[in-house]
């Protein structure tokens, strides 16, 4: 039996005590032998609106500290299935935006070279075209959940083609998702022109605007996303896909969209998914939060994937067990 991490037992450290880790996990700096390797990347010198979320992975990170180690809901304690720490914030150079590309790229090579499942904690929307370069070099094209009010299928801001607007179309190009296998969830708000959408039309993806959701319901929406649940999916969390009444802490908040709670079941449904292979959460802004709101939704939605992805591997796991009986009673 190896020997998984666990958490500081918050009932002999009180939650307000100590240092700093995700969920109050080890600290590590080698992602060998972990199932999910938790990390900042404190960069957002996409982003053309607000600045801030840099200080994300920190107060994400303070947050998460509250989160106990058993779920109900999906009725798992993760971390008696999986090894999971804190594999620290991904170096980045605040002055250098394709430098700090490269420098998560290559981080998260070492997670998934590792056999570790990324969950990232951004920073802006930027920071996911290189983990998708990252995942994709080792799954291949990926089917994508993105939560997000924000299309962010520019082509170019300001004359650049790299930023928080921009990613999926990159995605699609590079050849790194699967376009028709790419739901966005919770797309809403004014855009620059009537022809903002016709890329994600023109490639097949599947675009549920804040508009549907307001008129089919979010159990429709769950109904959508599994459709993807034999694929090899990456889901990309942008905290301002829910409604800034619930998430006010955020680079580019869009009014409308999806609940707190709308969120988490989305999440929770990836528990019933084959192949989840990297998570992250983005564009959280503290210094906008009130009363850490925002920030501890974040750290809710990462605790649900790890949860989720838990419950997953536990039913693997399982049907190994299943096939092994089965094949030596067969012999
Ligand atoms: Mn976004």
């Amino acid at each position: 039996m190896r020997k998984l991490n666990k958490p500081i037992d918050s009932l002999g450290t009180p939650r307000f005590a100590g240092i700093s880790t995700f969920f109050r996990l080890p600290w590590v700096t080698d992602p060998e032998g972990l199932d999910v390797a938790v990390f900042g990347v404190p960069f957002d010198g996409g982003q053309s609106y607000r600045t801030g979320s840099r200080f994300g992975p920190g107060e994400i990170r303070k947050m998460s500290a509250t989160v106990k180690p058993y779920n109900p809901s999906l009725g798992i304690a993760p971390y008696d299935y999986l090894n999971v720490a804190d594999f620290g914030d991904c170096p980045v150079n605040p002055l250098d935006p394709n430098a700090s590309r490269d420098m998560i790229e290559k981080f998260v090579e070492r997670v998934v070279n590792a056999g570790a499942v990324p969950v990232a904690v951004g920073g802006d929307h930027s920071i996911t075209l290189p983990i998708l370069r990252a995942v994709a070099k080792k799954h291949g094209p990926l089917a994508l959940i993105q939560v997000d009010s924000h299309l962010d299928t520019g082509d170019a801001y300001f004359g650049t083609r790299f930023g928080g607007g921009t990613p999926f179309r990159r995605a699609v190009e590079e050849k790194l998702i699967d376009p028709h296998k790419w739901i966005q969830i919770g797309i809403r708000g004014s855009v620059y022109a009537d022809d903002d959408y016709d890329f994600v039309k023109a490639h097949g993806a599947t675009c549920i605007t804040g508009d549907q959701i307001y008129e089919r319901g979010f159990r429709w929406v769950l109904e959508q996303v599994r459709q993807l649940q034999d694929s090899v999916c990456y889901c990309t969390f942008d905290i301002d896909g829910i409604d800034p009444a619930f998430a006010p802490g955020t680079t580019a908040p869009v009014p409308g969209g999806p609940t707190s709670s709308d969120g988490i079941a989305l999440v929770r449904a990836l528990a019933d998914f084959r192949k989840m292979v990297g998570f992250d959460l983005v564009e959280v802004q503290p210094s906008y939060d009130v009363g850490s709101v925002t920030s501890m939704l974040a750290a809710s939605l990462m605790w649900e994937f790890i949860s989720a992805y838990a419950v997953a591997r536990r039913r693997a796991s399982s049907d190994d067990r299943d096939t092994v009986t089965r094949v030596q009673a067969a012999e």
